[in-house]
């Protein structure tokens, strides 16, 4: 990990470099502007705030395998599956190319991680959606990975959590990523018959099929702040019912105001809250 993060400084460092030489626009490779309060930021300084505006508390996306080691004891998570990867079954054009680019990109397999651990030594099974693989999209093996873990939640008698940030389905695997809202459904619902909580937590974005399925299926529905959470595009829906859209629309405080979220919880504090509530369910450390 701390390899990672050294070896990703280095790249920053020499795209500066070639940045600076061209344009004399190093700073663009430290700074950010913060799409909430538009202030300059430090990136590291955003890096090691979890990924939370320093200035305005917006919470920006968080790398998959960060928010595991936000979530679980460190050396509690066992992963499940690494090795499924999505095949080019409609032929679409250029997916397989596609595919491999955002492999090597995130070297990763597929667009969600799934596993389990403990939270403050309460056991849980545990999926991440990861919006730098394919926007998060779903598609085959994110359904089938959903679907595994929820099955091992109900053969080991454990809290299941997804942790949504999304696109959508997959196009580029047409009906096979909408059936995928089914499968994982049907799964959930077992959860269901057996009583086991499944806690949803939707960060930004948790869009399209995500939130036509799984995401929304939660027991418990949290929110992170600010975080956009919908079916389709707001232009999308002005366009089809001929309306202004209200302020906010979409965003989680909108959603907690009309009952689709029961809390917005704060990044830096989701782990207590996690094992609060997995705790009041009875559940005890292992
Ligand atoms: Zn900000």
């Amino acid at each position: 990990m701390i390899k990672k993060l050294l070896n990703k400084n280095k790249e920053y460092a020499n795209l500066s470099m070639v940045n600076n030489f061209q344009n004399n626009s190093l700073d663009e490779k430290f700074w950010m502007n913060c799409p909430e309060c538009k202030k300059n930021i430090f990136k590291k300084d955003v890096e090691e705030n979890l990924y939370i505006c320093p200035k305005c508390d917006y919470h920006l996306k968080l790398p998959a395998r960060q928010r595991i080691d936000l979530l679980i004891d460190t050396g509690t998570f066992t992963e499940f599956d690494k090795n499924l990867y999505s095949k080019n079954i409609l032929n679409f054009p250029e997916y397989e190319n596609k595919l491999n680019l955002y492999k090597d990109k995130t070297n990763e397999n597929d667009a969600v991680i799934t596993g389990t651990g403990k939270i403050n030594g309460l056991n849980a099974t545990i999926c991440v959606m990861n919006t730098d693989f394919m926007m998060g999209s779903m598609g085959a093996v994110v359904g089938e990975k959903i679907t595994r873990a929820a099955t091992y939640s109900i053969e080991n008698k454990i809290p299941f959590i997804i942790i949504s940030s999304s696109g959508g389905a997959r196009m580029q695997e047409g009906i096979i990523s909408l059936m995928q809202m089914a499968k994982t459904a049907q799964e959930l619902r077992r959860l269901s018959e057996y009583k086991i909580p499944y806690i949803s937590i939707l960060t930004d974005p948790t869009t399209g099929g995500v939130t036509a399925s799984f995401a929304m299926l939660g027991d418990i529905i949290i929110a992170e702040p600010k975080a956009l959470i919908g079916f389709a595009g707001p232009r999308v829906i002005e366009q089809t019912i001929k309306q202004t859209l209200p302020d906010g629309f979409q965003r989680a405080e909108f959603l907690l105001e009309k009952g689709f979220v029961d809390i917005i919880v704060n990044r830096k504090d989701m782990k207590n809250m996690l094992f609060r509530i997995i705790k009041m369910h009875g559940y005890q450390e292992a």
